[in-house]
């Protein structure tokens, strides 16, 4: 239950006068929400910039192209000419030193008469500029009297709009927000307030909406920081609350005698790498250990993690339980089956597939082996975690390419078993704080080396007017029996840019000179279009597969040695990376062509530079922070956290740190949440939306 005094915040803004129906939707856009929004969520929408209206100069004195609060006298008023209601209505006004004009188009003159009345003393504040030498104000802000003045805020907030919503409009309601902004008790320990030197809830959230010095709304300053460290104690809490649930009811082991395992490996037609025998050893131990495990596999494209999920789910299907493994994507989850089958039949591991295509008797079938325990590992999308898939004793938990997921799926899963051990596998190395900031404290396993034999990629970068030589290649490498990905940015209808070629279109062109071993795979096409023409690839029918970004991640065809992606400039780095892993998994040597049109940005120019000099993943995920910030890493445009709307990587990375270690002490200290303590952390939870972890809270 939400505690009682948080109700005006929860308060729908629709409850605020003057937000109407209209409002409404523009608010949900503005807020990213799908129901209208909470007072609370217009709050935590904090300023983009500010204007500044202190500079109040003498006329003379006017530096054109600023803002300036002047104060004038008006001189006299000039009407729009009868029947030229274009031309703007001026009002003549001076002081002391010079003239202004105020210029006001399709102006209501009785309302400007009554604004400005001539002889009156004002003050008008706007952008000053000169037009035919003469200082003009075009639509002054803000024209007050002297008692207007005293209530003037010199420093106004600029918050980010959406089209059809006026700034004025969002600063009224946020303004009335702020009034209606109940007591609230102080939920930061008294140590880390001072030690920070934070303001209270509500003086941070006063001054970051009604700034009094221009730096009040600067993420890295005291306001912003506080708002900052609540939402990432908020998150950090959460994710203590749930690894408090991870205790396993002692005598319990997820972990068998290894005879899977063995088989396993026997039927491995390689070597695991030594970092993949360190990962398996780490995570047998964990499935051994009396707390649960909750640990990250990070390797590079390529570096072998699905085995070594496989091999978890052996151990775990040794004791007489049973793994599932999440994918973000259909495609990925059949990759997934398609390595892991032929090897578990070899060992006597029974699987199944499970994802949105499957139907009908087939999905009831597997829902009931499951249930009775006849599959040992289930492999799928998110369709695993729909309300009716029931594991007879779900013990193991792996979730490939995690931060695609959140915290909400994450518990879906493992709320399906008791105890249930978390594996998250990630092929993009994520920073510490990172792993922080979305993990809480999770151990982390790396691949580090690379399965042997694997040749060097030969990245070069070709300027889209030479696609016709580029095409001349690839058709005598089809004819050498190579294959080859021909990657499109084909981005979503929404965002689709005119000169991108989308991969249709590619597709049509290459067919037309390569007949039918051509090949295309999109996200747009049906499941089973999409497997069919993979597996035509697969099995080499088809020697150039014409692809969107749907290959990013964990496709593997071991016999594609050439990779061509068009406008790579559209790509960020770390998706290159992606793309260009699914080449140089054979023993053959890869090339990879990045045609990109001119001009390059110099951002691109950078990462088309380290992309071309470096395939190690580590390096390339570095330069990808040092160029873009660390939203990126995890996929997202905004340089903020994804999942967090206050917190960046950059300004509150040190924060983060903090902000786990409070969440470990309070849940030594406090673990139930009890008392005023307690009750203020409640509240904490419910503002920046973590309350989901509530329920976990134990009742010892
Ligand atoms: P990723 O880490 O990108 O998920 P995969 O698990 O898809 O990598 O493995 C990539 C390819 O490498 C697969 O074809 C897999 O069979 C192969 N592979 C995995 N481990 C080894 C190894 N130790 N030696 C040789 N090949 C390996
Ligand atoms: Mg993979």
């Amino acid at each position: 239950m939400r505690p009682e005094r948080l109700n005006p915040l929860f308060a729908p803004v629709t409850a605020l006068p003057g937000v109407g129906p209209k409002q409404d939707k523009l608010f949900r856009y503005l807020l990213g929400r799908t129901d209208t929004p909470r007072l609370v969520d217009l709050l935590l929408h904090l300023p983009a910039s500010v204007i500044d209206r202190r500079a109040r100069p003498k006329i003379r004195d006017v530096v054109p192209g600023t803002v300036v609060t002047l104060a004038v006298t008006v001189d006299r008023h000039r009407r729009s000419p009868p029947g030229r209601s274009r031309a703007p209505y001026l009002v003549y006004a001076s002081d002391d030193t010079g003239d202004v004009i105020l210029t006001f188009f399709r102006a209501q003159p009785d309302y400007i008469e009554k604004l400005l009345p001539v002889g009156a003393q004002r003050y008008v504040s706007g952008t000053a500029q000169l037009f035919d030498g003469t200082l003009q104000i075009v639509h002054p802000e803000r024209v007050v009297d002297e008692a207007g003045l005293a209530k003037l805020s010199l420093i106004e907030p600029v918050y980010p709009l959406t089209e059809g919503l006026a700034l004025g409009s969002l600063r009224r309601a946020v303004g009335q927000a702020l009034q209606r902004l109940p007591q609230l008790p102080e939920w930061i320990s008294a140590e880390v307030m001072r030690r920070c030197g934070f303001p209270s809830f509500a003086d941070a959230l006063n001054r970051v909406h009604a700034p009094v010095e221009l730096t009040d709304i600067l993420p890295d300053q005291p306001f912003w920081s506080r708002l900052a460290y609540d939402e990432l104690l908020a998150g950090q809490l959460a994710l203590a609350l749930v690894r408090a649930q991870l205790r396993r009811p002692a005598g319990v082991r997820n972990a068998g005698d290894g005879h899977l395992r063995r088989n396993v490996i026997d039927a491995l037609p390689y070597a695991l790498t030594a970092s993949q025998r360190e990962a398996v050893a780490a995570i047998t131990s964990d499935l051994q250990q009396p707390l649960r495990m909750l640990r990250l596999l990070q390797g590079d494209v390529g570096s072998g993690k699905t085995v070594v999920a496989l091999l978890a789910a052996a151990a775990v299907a040794e004791a007489g339980k049973q793994a599932a493994l999440m994918a973000p994507t259909e495609i990925l989850a059949r990759q997934h089956l398609k390595t892991i089958a032929p090897l578990a039949a070899q060992a006597g591991l029974r699987v199944a597939i499970l994802t949105g295509r499957e139907k009908g008797k087939e999905r009831r079938d597997t829902l009931a082996r499951l249930a009775a325990g006849e599959i040992d590992l289930l492999v799928g999308t998110h369709a695993l975690i729909q309300d009716d898939v029931a594991f007879k004793a779900l013990a193991l938990a792996i979730v490939d390419e995690q931060h695609r997921f959140g915290v909400r799926e994450r518990l879906a899963l493992t709320g399906k078993g008791d105890a249930v051990d978390v594996l998250v596998l990630s092929a993009t190395p994520i920073p510490r704080t990172l792993v922080l900031t979305y993990f809480g404290d999770m151990d982390v396993s790396e691949l580090r080396d690379k399965p042997a034999g694997r040749q060097p990629i030969d990245t070069r970068a070709v300027p889209s007017n030479r696609l016709a030589e580029v095409v001349d290649a690839v058709g005598r490498a089809i004819e050498h029996g190579k294959r080859v990905y021909w990657i499109c940015p084909l981005v979503e209808e929404s965002e689709k840019i005119d000169f991108l070629v989308d991969a249709e279109q590619r597709f049509a062109s290459l067919k037309a000179r390569f007949g039918a071993r051509v090949g295309l795979v999109h996200g747009k096409m049906k499941g089973g279009d999409k497997d069919r023409a993979m597996a035509a690839f697969a099995s080499g029918d088809t020697a150039l597969l014409v692809a969107t970004t749907v290959v990013e991640v964990g496709v593997d065809v071991p016999e594609a040695s050439i990779m061509v992606i068009e406008n790579a400039e559209r790509f960020g780095l770390a998706q290159l990376h992606q793309l260009r892993g699914r080449v140089g998994r054979g023993t053959e040597a890869s090339t990879c062509l990045l045609l990109y049109r001119e001009p390059l940005s110099e951002l691109s120019q950078a990462r088309l530079r380290v992309i071309r000099d470096t395939t190690d993943g580590f390096r390339i995920a570095e330069e990808d922070l040092r160029l873009r910030g660390e939203g990126d890493v995890l996929g997202t445009r905004q340089s903020g956290l994804p999942g967090y709307r206050i917190a960046r990587a950059e300004a509150h990375g040190q924060l983060i740190a903090q902000a786990r270690d409070e969440a470990l002490r309070i849940m030594q200290d406090n673990p139930s949440l009890r008392g005023p303590q307690g009750e203020a952390l409640r509240c904490l939870l419910y503002l920046y939306e973590r309350d989901e972890a509530i329920p976990l809270i134990g009742a010892g």
